[in-house]
């Protein structure tokens, strides 16, 4: 995919605000720090339109990149933090929760996960719960710089097996370093953007 042009529409907290212009969206989760504003920039050629020091709990809004005029990445805040109260998670989960249940544009979800390690309670959490919406996930598997060649193969099979993915899924292994893993992402999020 050759990336023209990417800008950030708006930041939504209620269905009022999506946009309305009815292009496909693809959806990406995963939790603070795990290299979600890193893809983001990586996959459009920019270095910082979506902020790579994001604060965790400080951004609660549904982010919608509009890329080539034709589709729209939407950043969904980070989860699991240690420190937002009981209402602000609250207020997280209604606000994901109208989008994913009800936005019709929406044609599949990207999970960030940390390639270093066995996915978290939290990744295998938003893994089902992609998936009781009925969406198609691509998992992309961060920092892969930061593994050793001779670990991945056996890093590849635990996070697989631990999230237990379902046919339809798929999983790519990436760094926002090296560009690694570039091509097949965009190869896995084109199928869903005709
Ligand atoms: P976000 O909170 O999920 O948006 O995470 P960021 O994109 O801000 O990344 C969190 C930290 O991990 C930053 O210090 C990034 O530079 C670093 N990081 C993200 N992706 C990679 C990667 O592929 N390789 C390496 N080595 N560092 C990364």
């Amino acid at each position: 995919m050759k990336v023209n042009h990417a800008d950030i529409v708006i930041s939504a907290v209620s269905q009022a605000q999506y946009p309305e212009d009815q292009k496909p969206e693809i959806a990406l989760a995963g939790r603070s720090n795990v290299g979600k504003s890193s893809f983001i920039n990586k996959m459009i050629q920019r270095k910082n339109l979506a902020r790579t020091s994001s604060k965790p709990g400080k951004t609660q809004t549904l982010n919608f990149y509009i890329i080539n005029d034709a589709f729209y990445f939407v950043d969904v805040p980070g989860y699991g933090y240690a420190k937002v109260s009981k209402r602000e998670r609250e207020a997280w989960g209604r606000m994901v929760e109208e989008y994913l249940q009800t936005r019709e544009a929406l044609q599949a979800t990207v999970l960030l996960v940390d390639f270093r390690h066995p996915p978290t309670e939290d990744d295998l959490i938003m893994y089902d719960y992609l998936k009781y919406f009925d969406l198609p996930v691509i998992v992309i598997a961060t920092k892969l710089d930061k593994v050793k060649k001779s670990q991945r193969d056996k890093q590849l099979k635990v996070l697989k097996e631990e999230l237990e993915l379902e046919p339809e899924d798929v999983i790519i292994p990436f760094s926002a370093e090296t560009g690694e893993g570039k091509d097949q992402a965009w190869q896995a999020l084109s199928s869903y953007l005709v």
